[in-house]
């Protein structure tokens, strides 16, 4: 096994059944995906449109990929035709601009809103009172759920209270709207996703503690 392969495999042991792991591959290249291809992974997320394009067409064809980043709406057309989830929705306009691009090939596209809750303002997202509940404007977008980052701390309490402002968030949406059986909540990372399972995630983004640390 490659050290890759060795880290997926100690990770995967402390996420339950019914906790997605995404793979964020972002920075690394594509052959370390294909060493967490071989041993069965299938999501990886990537934060900019043009890597997770180039990637894309060089990796197998049934890779679920993951758009984590902040995305810009002049970039969401080269996506669309096969991005598996959205997760950093953070704007109407982007909403719109998803919406209208999904329309223009007559695909349904999946995305989760991400919600701000962390005590920190470089991150984007909506408020939780700004979610917006009417997505019938909408109707080439399937929302699925809520992405959320905790405070850049170690704190553990302060991930807590993140995480269930973000679970709260997505109640509050998923009793007001018509969502999946059971919408995604997509939170934690490499640092904070055990404290996240434990407060209700269902999809996990772990880069890191898989691949190592990123070289910009
Ligand atoms: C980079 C990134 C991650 C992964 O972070 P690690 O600390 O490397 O596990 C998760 N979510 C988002 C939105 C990211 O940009």
């Amino acid at each position: 096994m490659t050290p890759v392969q060795e880290h997926i495999t100690h990770i995967r042991c402390t996420i339950p059944d019914g906790v997605t792991l995404v793979c964020v591959s972002k920075f690394h290249p594509s052959s370390l995906i294909g060493e967490a291809y071989e041993i069965g992974e299938r999501d990886f997320g990537e934060s900019r449109v043009q890597e997770l394009c180039q990637k894309a067409k060089e990796l197998p064809g049934d890779i679920r990929w993951h758009m984590i980043g902040h995305l810009q709406r002049n970039k969401v057309r080269e996506i669309i035709p096969f991005v598996h989830l959205i997760h950093s929705v953070d704007s109407l306009r982007l909403l719109e601009t998803i919406e209208q691009e999904a329309a223009r090939i007559d695909r349904k596209v999946r995305v989760l809103l991400e919600v701000h809750v962390a005590h920190e303002e470089s991150k984007s997202g909506f408020l939780p009172e700004e979610l917006p509940t009417d997505f019938s404007r909408y109707p080439h977008v399937e929302v699925c759920g809520i992405m959320t980052m905790a405070t850049n701390t170690d704190d553990e309490q302060e991930w807590r209270r993140c995480f269930r402002a973000a679970k709260a968030a997505l109640s509050a949406l998923s009793a007001q709207t018509k969502m999946p059986l059971r919408p995604i909540l997509s939170m934690g990372m490499s640092e904070d996703y055990a404290i996240a399972i434990e407060e209700g995630a269902n999809m996990v983004r772990i880069g890191s503690s898989i691949f190592g640390n990123r070289t910009y």
